[in-house]
């Protein structure tokens, strides 16, 4: 069993997705196993972002990221951090799959809608970032 951090961005939750979302996750057999409502600081964003300190975007990126409540979830299941990016779909919503989340509701390369971590081992700090093991009902 894997897990892996979920994140439905500002955007998402602004524009009434959370049902949609967290639909397409039960509907594929991914468990939710830990979730809550964030509402991050800049400092926050800029933390969890911080990989991409660097980039052009990482301003724009993390203000985003706090302009409103995300919901963070933690999801479960086998090989769930890649079956999640499927669902999500490429982070340039325009080259996404058809039927992904990004495809369907995406309305820039910014405003993606979801967040998924892309590895074990971002998983598990992005997972400890959001919550202690208390807070996991695995
Ligand atoms: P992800 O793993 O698919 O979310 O993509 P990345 O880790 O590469 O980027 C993190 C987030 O930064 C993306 O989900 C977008 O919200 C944002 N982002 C990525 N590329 C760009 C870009 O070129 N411009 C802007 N404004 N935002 C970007």
């Amino acid at each position: 069993m894997e897990q892996t951090l979920s994140i439905i961005k500002p955007d998402g939750v602004g524009r009434a997705l959370i049902g949609e979302v967290i639909k397409r996750f039960e509907a594929n057999d991914i468990k939710i196993v830990a979730m809550k409502m964030v509402h991050m600081s800049k400092q926050q964003a800029e933390g969890f972002y911080a990989v991409h300190r660097e980039r052009p975007f990482f301003n724009s990126l993390t203000d985003f990221m706090c302009s409103g409540p995300a919901v963070v979830m933690v999801l479960e299941g086998e090989n769930v951090i890649a079956r999640n990016r499927d669902l999500m779909g490429a982070t340039n919503y325009e080259e996404a799959a058809a039927g992904t989340i990004r495809k369907d509701f995406a309305t820039s390369i910014e405003r993606n809608i979801v967040h998924g971590s892309d590895a074990p081992e971002t998983a598990a700090f992005e997972i400890g970032y959001f919550f202690n093991a208390f807070e996991i009902m695995s």
